[in-house]
This record gives structure tokens, C-alpha cells and sequence, in this order.
């Protein structure tokens, strides 16, 4: 079912949108809900991606002339002038070792208000909090100064869904640089694409830090860390260039890498589609979301690490809160699934290895004869018969580990038998060896080949794509039920 009428409760689509036919969408989903809960990609057609790439422009280049009017003034006196503090306080303050400890314990603290706060819980929902757990990771998480959950969520989502494109608000596809921290210096080239953050919009929480988020980011990002030093140890000057600046320094770029270095340096052993990577230097620097190439397959699931031994405190600390009964309902992908996509990988890398080999001619691809022209080709070169096919061995003469007398005698006669186990049990590599001498196929086969014997070991197991499996077995059975 669908609907060509406009409904009357539906938005006014930008003109980019309203150019296309109407969307395909259940009318009684639009019907039921109000205009303002309504998800923002309801209404998106079914071409966005390349419809938006295509007919939206994008802000123009930055070049000498223009890049000090496409600056983010904000953000580069946030980035800029953070780590000119720290740099101060580094040659000017004396680091106390309580003030240090206290700095490391800070920055996992207002960190992990991003990676277990912004990122898994709110940006993928993959676990549930209870209300005090949410009201302190919304205070951790201002404490990064990154924006507030609703912002930083939202350019997230459309991180995951558009991921290497122009929709992306941090498209690795762009450089490093950029994915790093570019796209936070200059004005977006363009919009992000939209994603859908109606579910935050209606938390009390994400509503909260987000009305005071300005107020909350001096506390949490300042105040707090130079306030704590400053009582309990007398630190004042200590707690705010290194717990709060150096600190803030060290957790932005953390986060930053999560989009540059974990979708350049690393293995894929999930998906190699897109630019996410594993790898344990990116894990180490960002509080354990560094198994990215997982965390784009597997958004929803609390882990990014999956194996115990993986580095991934973020997950430890939220499996971790669950145990006390701060968090429930941590979402975790089947294992089965999982597998798939490994195995996947595997196989994709062993079929490359295949096809890197050479193979032995297939018996479709080799002239058929018959036994007695067979008889007679081989009086006049060496030909012997096994399993069905017949070899050339003129190369193999001088190189037969049995010697060449074995294979002489053998000329112009099925050596069957002999090969396999009559004389000699032949190994894998001999078997394969052989098959790679095929210079045709005996008529009708010969009374010992079968198929155990006419394929060699190296092609018993191989990598096909499934159009290369032959026939399809789907069958039609009539009035069936789906299953
Ligand atoms: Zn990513
Ligand atoms: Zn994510």
C-alpha cells in the first residue's frame, strides 16, 4: 500500500525533496503522529543519498582568498586556545603528583561521558540508564566540551548512515585531517544528513544539559577540575592547567580520532565496504572505541570490542554499572551474525589467494578423444592416462621422484590404479602437480576415474561466488505459507 496524496499533517518538504515524487510511506504511521513528534527522515525519498549529492550545492572551496570567512571562529578559539593553556601552564605551574593522578582520573571521567554517555547510549541507544546514571554521564560528557547530547548525537547518527559520503558530517573519504578535526574548524561544506534524533528531543535529560549546557561546561570542564586540586590539596593553579586544560586537550583529540584514525589505521575484519578499522593504538587512545570496524556493522551493540582480552573499558564500565543496577537492556549483536561477517572476510581473503593461483584446465575446457587415438598420440609424445584425463609429462620425466622408468612404462596405458596406491600412494602435492599436465579428457572416462580421483585435493574445497554455483535450487511449491 501506498499513498500519492500529500497528507495534511506532513511538513513542507525543502524544494529538493518536493521535486520528486511523493515518498512511499504507511499512512497510518503519518496519521497517528503529531507534527512534532514526527522522525526527521520520514518524509526523505527513496533516492535522498544521490538525489541530495546531486542537486544540493555545496558551500564553495576554501582557498588563500576566502578561508578566513569560512572559519568556525567558535570552535577555533575552543581548539585553539586550549592547548595555548596548557602549553602556558606546562612552563609556568609545577605538576603535583596528586594533581596528575587526579588529571588521568579525570579525563577517563568526563571521556567516558562521551564514549559510554554521548556515543553508546544516547547516539545508538544500545543500552538503557537509569535517571541518576543519565544525569551524571549528561555532567561527564559536558565536561569534554564537545556540545551538547543532542547536537553531538545527531551529526553521530549521520555519521553512521552516510557514512564515506558528502552526507557524512566527518566523511573519512576527505582526509585525515579533516575527519579529524577540519570539519569542526571550517563551516560545513554542507549540511549533514538527516538523521533522525526525535527520541532525544523528547529526553528530559538531553533536554536538561542542553538548555544549561554553557553553564554545565564551565562547571564540569573548569570549575570542577580546578576547584577539586584546589581543596582538597591546595592546587588551584594545578588543577586548572592540568586537569582542565591539559586534560580537555587530551580528551577532545581522543574523541576526534574515533572519526580520523579509526577509520585509516587497521585491520577490517567485518566489512571492508567502508573506512572503519580495528586496531589497538586507536582503541588505547580513545577509551576503547577503537574496534570501529565492528562499531559500523554492529552499531546498536554496547561492545566495540568483543573479545575479553580486547581493550574496550567503555564497555567494561557499562557492563560494570549494570551490575549495580545503574544500567539494563545492554543490547548485544547474535553471535551467529557476527561470525557471518567474519567469515566473510575470511573467505574473501582466501579467494584471493586462489585467484592468485594458477589452476589446471577443466575438463570443458579440454579436448575429449577417444582411447584409441589416445594409443596413438602416444607414440609419439609421453601421455599417460589417470582418472579420466590425459597428461602430457614430457616436463615431468626427469623430475618423477620414482624415476623415469616408472612413468615410461606407463605411457599409452591408464595408470590409474598405479598412481593412486597401486605402486605408490601419491601425496596432495603430486596429485596437484599432476592435474596441472592435463592435456585432454578419454571419451567416456575409464573404469577407475571417479570423482574423488578427477579432482585434486587443492580444488576438493573451493571459494565460489554464488553465480558461480550453478543452477539455483529455488523452487516454487504453489499456495505455500512463508516460514
Ligand atoms: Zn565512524
Ligand atoms: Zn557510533
Amino acid at each position: 500500500m501506498s499513498s500519492s496524496q500529500p497528507q495534511p499533517s506532513r511538513k513542507t518538504p525543502p524544494p529538493e525533496i518536493a521535486a520528486l515524487s511523493p515518498p512511499m510511506t504507511p499512512p497510518s504511521a503519518k496519521a497517528s503522529l503529531p507534527k512534532k513528534d514526527e522522525p526527521a527522515d520520514m518524509n526523505i525519498p527513496d533516492n535522498y543519498v544521490d538525489h541530495t549529492i546531486k542537486t544540493v550545492k555545496p558551500l564553495p572551496p576554501i582557498t588563500w582568498e576566502n578561508w578566513y570567512k569560512e572559519l568556525n571562529w567558535l570552535n577555533v578559539a575552543i581548539l585553539g586556545i586550549t592547548p595555548c593553556i596548557a602549553l602556558y601552564g606546562m612552563f609556568t605551574t609545577k605538576l603535583q603528583w596528586e594533581t596528575a593522578l587526579f588529571g588521568v582520573f579525570y579525563y577517563f571521567f568526563t571521556g567516558l561521558g562521551i564514549t559510554a554517555g554521548y556515543h553508546r547510549l544516547w547516539a545508538h541507544r544500545s543500552y538503557n540508564a537509569s535517571k541518576p546514571m543519565e544525569y551524571t554521564l549528561a555532567l561527564m560528557g559536558a565536561g569534554a566540551v564537545e556540545g551538547s547530547i543532542k547536537w553531538w548525537a545527531r551529526g553521530h547518527r549521520a555519521h553512521h548512515r552516510y557514512t564515506d559520503t558528502d552526507l557524512d558530517p566527518y566523511g573519512a573519504h576527505r582526509g585525515l585531517l579533516w575527519s579529524h578535526i577540519g570539519w569542526m574548524i571550517v563551516k560545513p561544506r554542507r549540511k549533514p544528513g538527516v538523521a533522525d534524533v526525535s527520541d532525544l528531543s523528547k529526553n528530559e535529560i538531553v533536554r536538561w544539559q542542553h538548555r544549561w549546557y554553557v553553564y554545565l561546561i564551565l562547571i564540569m570542564g573548569f570549575i570542577v577540575p580546578t576547584v577539586v586540586p584546589g581543596l582538597l590539596w591546595g592546587d588551584y593553579k594545578g588543577g586548572y592547567f592540568y586537569a582542565g586544560a591539559l586534560r580537555l586537550l587530551f580528551v577532545h583529540h581522543s574523541t576526534f580520532c574515533v572519526n580520523s584514525l579509526a577509520h585509516w589505521l587497521g585491520d577490517t575484519p567485518f566489512d571492508d565496504k567502508h573506512t572503519p578499522r580495528d586496531h589497538l593504538i586507536t582503541a588505547l587512545v580513545t577509551i576503547g572505541e577503537g574496534y570501529h570496524n565492528f562499531h559500523h556493522q554492529f552499531p546498536m551493540d554496547y561492545r566495540n570490542a568483543i573479545k575479553w582480552y580486547q581493550y574496550d573499558p567503555t564497555k567494561w564500565f557499562i557492563w560494570g554499572c549494570q551490575q549495580v543496577g545503574l544500567a539494563s537492556h545492554l543490547k548485544v549483536f547474535p553471535d551467529n551474525e557476527v561470525r557471518k561477517g567474519q567469515l566473510t572476510m575470511q573467505l574473501k581473503k582466501l579467494r584471493q589467494t586462489q585467484e592468485d593461483l594458477s589452476w589446471p584446465q577443466e575438463s570443458n575446457d579440454l579436448p575429449v578423444i577417444s582411447w584409441e587415438s589416445y594409443l596413438q598420440q602416444a607414440e609419439k609424445r609421453p601421455l599417460v592416462s589417470i582418472a579420466g584425463f590425459i597428461h602430457d609429462v614430457s616436463s615431468f620425466l626427469d623430475e618423477h621422484p620414482g624415476g623415469r622408468h616408472l612413468l615410461m612404462k606407463n605411457i599409452g596405458r591408464d595408470a590409474t590404479t598405479a598412481f593412486f596406491g597401486g605402486v605408490y600412494d601419491h601425496s596432495n602435492a603430486a596429485h596437484n602437480l599432476l592435474a596441472m599436465m592435463r592435456v585432454g579428457v578419454l571419451r567416456g572416462g575409464v573404469p577407475h576415474a571417479n570423482e574423488e580421483r578427477a579432482i585434486p585435493p587443492s580444488q576438493k574445497l573451493r571459494v565460489l561466488r554464488y553465480n558461480e554455483i550453478g543452477s539455483s535450487t529455488a523452487h516454487s511449491d504453489g499456495e505455500g505459507m512463508l516460514g
